[in-house]
């Protein structure tokens, strides 16, 4: 490499990164086709932003004109369990990844300092977090940082699954390519079958359409019936196939960088009723709980508190039955069928919304 390229990659470590490398700033044809093949399938479910960023993802020159090479940081978010805070409704689980605030606006400053001190070099860059339209999955494999798994996720060897990816895009030369990193998985299916909701395909390709990540993240309105016993605990995303991979295992609990916040890694399921949208995005601003807003949180709370039956959440049941959101009343209806508490589920029978009299009627045909 060249020496602008090792400073930048010495900036990148002193900063922060857990992993850095450097990839070709090329994606291949077959790799275009395999994620256009995923988008055919309907397999990105409700994501159709993901079609329109195709072109952008399999050109890196549309964003950075003249582009050669990527600088690719990893950075772990593998966090020891926090103390849980006193008070509150706290059952549900929440992904790693969102134990920190927002870590794409803790990464931007580490890119924009990337960013500058490859202008003084004479190199022009620009940084993402995966936010962007980048494949940075397939540059991490490019840059040695780690293989595809088969649970999708990147494995680093010595940072396990829980790697926050980051991308900085130059107009340095490709560098060499060497070989793309050893698949390190062996016979291990580990992910395959631990994953709750069976969304791990053979090609190890994520059904967002059933992974509860998705489903609790991403989606909107109700989740699909059966896949709410899937869903478990999980309040927001799911790090199940993360988690027992024998990588993760072996790394431990690793993060420097970003920090975890006990409250958003258990949060009082409280807090996401009786607040109006604006109050809650007022609440929570900085985190990643605004991604399916205040609604979609109540939803999966009450999923969890369906799932789990924590005794400390039933007047949130009631709550929600309440709830001016009809994909919460619509999640009331269920949970309130999870407890057998089916005289509080027929009044749904006559709610305004169809959705909402369709949900309670099929847990009054259930019980
Ligand atoms: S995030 Fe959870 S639901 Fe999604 S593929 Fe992994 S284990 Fe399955
Ligand atoms: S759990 Fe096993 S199969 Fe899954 S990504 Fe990790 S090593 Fe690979």
């Amino acid at each position: 490499m060249s020496r602008a390229a090792d400073q930048l990659s010495e900036l990148a470590l002193s900063l922060g990164a857990d992993a850095v490398g450097w990839a070709a700033a090329t994606v291949p044809a077959a790799a275009v086709g395999e994620y256009q093949s995923w988008l055919d399938a309907g397999r990105h479910a409700g994501m159709t932003y993901l079609e329109r960023q195709l072109p952008v993802r399999a050109d890196p020159a549309q964003r950075l004109p003249g582009v050669g090479s990527v600088l690719v940081l990893g950075v772990s978010h593998a966090f020891g369990p926090p103390l849980v805070p006193p008070g509150g409704v706290r059952a549900g689980r929440v992904a790693r990844y969102a134990w920190t605030p927002d870590y794409h606006d803790q990464l931007q400053p580490v890119l924009s300092r990337l960013e500058q001190e490859a202008a003084a070099l004479g190199v022009r860059a620009r940084g993402y977090v995966d936010h962007g339209p980048v494949m940075e999955r397939l540059f991490a494999a490019g840059a040695g940082l780690g293989w595809r798994g088969r649970s999708g996720m990147t494995i680093n060897t010595g940072l396990g699954a829980f790697v926050t990816l980051a991308v900085v895009l130059t107009d340095l030369p490709a560098a060499e390519s060497g070989a793309a990193h050893p698949d390190r998985c062996g016979r291990c299916l580990r992910c395959v079958s631990a994953c709750p909701t069976g969304a791990i395909g053979p090609d190890r390709a994520i059904d967002a359409r059933r992974c509860v990540s998705y489903l609790t993240i991403e989606h909107r309105g109700p989740v699909p019936r059966d896949l709410r016993r899937g869903v478990g605990d999980w309040l927001f995303g799911c790090d199940v196939c993360s988690e027992v991979c024998p990588w993760t295992v072996k790394a431990g609990p690793l993060a420097r960088l970003l920090r975890p916040d006990p409250q958003l890694a258990h949060p009082d399921l409280s807090r996401f009723f009786g607040v109006s949208e604006r109050e809650f995005e007022r609440q929570w601003a900085g985190t990643a709980f605004l991604r399916p807003r205040r609604k979609g949180m109540a939803r999966n709370a009450l999923t969890v508190l369906g799932n789990t039956r924590a005794p400390q959440g039933w007047p949130l049941l009631l709550d929600g039955a309440q709830d001016p959101a009809w994909e919460v009343r619509e999640a009331a209806a269920w949970a309130l069928g999870q407890w057998g508490e089916v005289a509080r589920v027929r009044p749904l029978l006559n709610d305004p919304h169809q959705t909402v009299r369709e949900g309670a009627a099929a847990v009054l045909g259930e019980t």
